[in-house]
């Protein structure tokens, strides 16, 4: 069985929960150690035993948690080179022998999991998103993207579950209160992509087998999940889709309560 849950997403602190087999590992870590661990309990299950935590960026929110989750449990921390290079001097240090390396766009494996990292446009060193082969099934899970490329569409395709970055709403981000400085950061071609572009790439990969989406990486600011949801909604609808039957839609809340998906 697989269990994925989204146990944070958004600008305030990530942490993505994935069990298969005997192999449990997170995705980021950006939050305190505390609050992971009671969100793991919150979902049956036991940080302690967590196999590897897998870094997407340096960025504060996906990693702020790394240096107490590996002091506190001994568990070892994935990356790419470039990503290691800025990392320490945000959580202080860790043990030599938990820090791992993988190399962008090669799979590597950790005990039942395959795990393929790729390139994302983003602001940082070396972005990567992840897809996860588990059995006849694969999930993605991709945020911070300024937009959809090559590489990450040929990584979302044959995706059963999908997790997917639904960051901000347009309209709400260009008449908000964030700097023009910010603003223009978050709409660029390394920022985050709003909930429009979120509806139109996910429509693209229905005909590929995508049969579960998950909005993600949703800012408090500049975002309201129904509106997300009924952006993406809407995206669907009008290409001819119907949601429930040719594809499930579930929004990932900030904090607390997320769904856990079996598959
Ligand atoms: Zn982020
Ligand atoms: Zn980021």
């Amino acid at each position: 069985m697989i269990k994925f849950c989204p146990l944070f997403s958004g600008s305030s602190g990530n942490a993505i929960y994935l069990k298969y087999r005997d192999t449990s590992i997170l995705i980021d870590a950006g939050l305190s150690k505390r609050k992971i661990t009671q969100a793991i309990a919150d979902i049956g299950e036991d940080a302690s035993e967590l196999d590897a935590i897998l870094i997407t960026h340096e960025h504060y929110d996906h990693i702020s948690g790394i240096g107490v989750m590996e002091r506190g449990y001994n568990i070892p921390i994935y990356a790419n080179t470039s990503t290691w290079k800025e990392m320490p001097r945000i959580f202080g240090r860790i043990r030599e022998e938990n820090k791992k390396t993988f190399e962008t766009g090669k799979r590597f494996v950790i005990k039942d999991i395959e795990i393929m990292p790729f390139s994302i446009p983003h602001d940082t060193a070396d972005p990567v998103g992840f897809s996860f082969f588990l059995d006849s099934k694969k999930i993605t899970s991709v945020t911070d993207m300024g937009h959809l490329t090559e590489t990450i569409a040929e990584n979302i395709k044959g995706s059963d579950l999908l997790l997917l970055e639904s960051n901000h709403d347009l309209d709400m981000l260009i008449n908000g209160r964030y700097p023009l400085k910010l603003k223009k950061r978050i709409q660029g071609e390394k920022g985050h992509l709003c909930n429009k572009d979120c509806g139109d790439i996910v429509v693209k990969f229905i005909e590929f087998g995508l049969k579960t989406v998950v909005l993600g990486h949703m800012s408090a600011q500049n975002n309201v999940p129904q509106l997300a949801y009924d952006t993406v909604r809407k995206c669907i609808e009008e290409n001819g889709y119907v949601i429930g039957k040719d594809i499930n839609l579930v929004v990932a809340v900030r904090e607390g309560n997320n769904r856990v998906f079996l598959l």
